[in-house]
């Protein structure tokens, strides 16, 4: 059962003011498409959809089938990319949808050519070659790019609508040797798949770091992930910003768009020397009063925030005390003279001038904003909000 003290809110108007700065540094002719695998980087898949809708995004790239499924239910028509693996006995759900189809292996496209045949539709199967340059996750070698463009079906039952690639180290660096090789070897792939096959389509390869930092190099098509939710892809992809743009139009560029709040459910006053929570890890070194707050570690609030992390009350921080526990944690108020039970708390997110980013979460839970956004539960409510 969903309840409402513990709930995310989205808000629609950072969402599209992130993607009116990408449409303005991007070229008119480059297709934005948005990235909402991972339940929309845990924000939630339906709510980010029902905005992309609104605002009018043109494509989509999901994950998995059951994702692109989500959306064709909820009457998208736009196409929809699965970036990942697809079952082969799934495959014929995903033509039967107009689904497109990463093909990443010589088998999937055996597979994928099988399940067009069994299918009961005439459906055009549109896939995107997935080519290994320089990542060594999914994708093919030169040498198999070279055989497969033999291995294509002729009669066109299945287009190449798109080819495609990954950057393996953009974000975490300000040396874009590596990215550059990478762009080197698609460019060269291109080439042998348009030599046999004429012009592909849709050539993409800019994850949100790249677009950020060469918004030309997007040949047909970006993927736009974690800045569509106004996110920063690292703090070097920052940094390189503020030094090529200036920190004027930076600042002002992406607006993250999620706040995660929970309540005040009690507050105890305790005295000096007293235990906090599991373990007895925090011991009060004076008077104290304590908040108790029904969010917890199977929310989605990693455990490693215990002892580290804060919340903001009344717009102020209040320090987590003691262990993070499955349903609940309790953070310190003493300092907040005015906190009182059914005060809004926000894990993350603003209040009043107050902000805790999802790098700020990240920094005391040892991981990237990518993970904090992500692991919050998809089971709490979503709001979408002004
Ligand atoms: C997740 C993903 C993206 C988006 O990356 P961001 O860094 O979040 O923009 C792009 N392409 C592929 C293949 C992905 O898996």
């Amino acid at each position: 059962m969903a309840n409402n003290y513990n709930r995310v809110e989205l808000s629609s108007k950072s969402f599209s003011s992130n993607l009116d700065f990408f449409n303005e540094i991007i070229s008119d002719d480059v297709v934005i498409s948005i990235v909402i695998k991972s339940n929309a980087y845990g924000h939630g898949i339906r709510e980010i959809a029902e905005m992309a809708i609104r605002y009018g995004v043109e494509y989509y790239c999901v994950f998995s089938l059951e994702e692109a499924l989500i959306l064709r239910e909820m009457k998208i028509t736009e196409p929809i990319l699965v970036l990942g693996y697809i079952p082969p006995e799934k495959l014929i759900t995903a033509i039967e949808n107009d689904i497109r189809i990463t093909v990443y292996n010589i088998e999937t496209l055996r597979a994928v050519a099988l399940a067009q045949g069994k299918c009961t539709t005439e459906n055009l199967v549109h896939i995107h070659l997935k080519l290994e340059t320089g990542t060594n996750r999914f994708g093919f070698s030169k040498a198999q790019v070279q055989e497969i463009v033999h291995m294509m079906p002729t009669d066109e039952s299945i287009i190449i609508e798109g080819v495609f690639t990954h950057f393996a180290n953009i974000e975490d660096t300000t040396d874009h040797t590596y990215a550059m090789k990478q762009l080197g070897n698609f460019n060269e792939m291109i080439m042998i798949i348009e030599k046999y096959h004429g012009n592909i389509p849709i050539k993409h390869c800019a994850c949100s770091a790249a677009i950020l930092l060469f918004p030309d190099s997007g040949f047909s098509m970006v993927r736009l992930g974690i800045s569509l939710y106004g996110l920063w892809p690292s703090k070097e992809t920052y940094l390189s910003c503020i030094l090529r743009h200036g920190r004027e139009k930076i600042d002002k560029a992406l607006t993250p768009i999620i706040c995660w709040k929970s309540i005040v459910a009690q507050i105890k006053e305790i005295s000096k020397g007293e235990y906090i929570g599991y373990g007895c890890t925090y011991r009060t070194t004076r008077e104290s009063k304590i908040a108790v707050i029904p969010t917890g570690y199977s929310d989605g609030y990693d455990r490693l925030a215990s002892g580290r992390g804060y919340v903001l009350i009344r717009g102020e921080r209040a320090p987590v005390r003691g262990r993070v526990c499955m349903n609940l944690m309790m953070v310190d108020v003493s300092d907040i003279s005015d906190a009182h039970v059914g005060d809004e708390v926000v894990l993350l997110g603003k209040q009043k001038g107050e902000v805790i980013s999802a790098e700020d979460i990240a920094s005391w839970t040892e991981t990237i904003n990518y993970e904090v956004v992500t692991r919050i539960s998809r089971h709490l409510p979503r709001e979408i909000v002004i």
